[in-house]
């Protein structure tokens, strides 16, 4: 944490402690997210797959960070990778319809990309994870000479 110069010792504690409470205020909101991400989830379920996708637990995962999601179709369970926190909702929901579509057919077979095209944004979706891929693979730019 970065402390202002000039703080009291009395100042220093108030300030810290408004850090931490503001500190868990977000982690109860991430917390919220994963119900969120449930409901949103069967909401999805029901408008492209007729509500036949019915995952038992879905929530952000912080340890996973080669894949965008996941899901163990015997347990009915889906997790998201925290690193898609921040990123377009149309991106999300495609990640999330992805997932569900697994609980009806695993891999990426003809059948797979055939239910996915009920999500209208797939195309668009895909193209930007790509894009994020792409761009954190590329080398710093050198700095200018300025010749
Ligand atoms: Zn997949």
């Amino acid at each position: 944490m970065l402390i202002p110069a000039r703080m009291s010792e009395a100042e220093e504690h108030r300030w810290v402690t408004v850090m931490l409470d503001k500190l868990a205020a977000q982690e109860s909101k991430r917390m919220l997210g994963d119900v969120e991400l449930g409901e949103r989830a069967e909401r999805l379920s029901d408008q492209y797959f007729g509500g036949r996708a019915r995952p038992t637990s879905v929530r952000w995962v912080t340890n996973q960070n080669t894949r965008w999601g996941s899901c163990t179709p015997s347990e009915g369970s889906i997790r998201l990778s925290h690193r898609l926190q921040g990123m377009p909702e149309y991106v999300v929901d495609y990640v999330l319809v992805h997932e569900l579509a697994h609980l009806l057919v695993p891999g990426h077979g003809p059948d797979f990309w055939r239910l996915l095209e009920a999500y209208p944004r797939t195309e668009r979706a895909r193209g930007y994870l790509e894009g994020v891929v792409a761009a954190e693979r590329l080398p710093h730019l050198p700095a200018a000479r300025g010749e």
